[in-house]
């Protein structure tokens, strides 16, 4: 069974959510900082502009 600890404490949930609100209240942390970070998937950035110079 998959458990979600606190980071900040030996406190454990059994949603990640539950994590995340725990720690907003109890450790006032940023909610906005916990939801970027309980993502899986990175934020795909890093795409370069297609700029090639006209070659003459
Ligand atoms: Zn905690």
């Amino acid at each position: 069974m998959a458990v979600h600890t606190c980071p900040r404490c030996e406190l454990r949930f059994e949603r990640e959510n539950e994590v995340a609100d725990h720690l907003v209240s109890d450790h006032g942390a940023d909610p906005d900082a916990l939801r970027s970070r309980l993502r899986h998937d990175p934020p795909a950035e890093g795409k370069s502009a297609g700029g090639n110079p006209p070659a003459g």
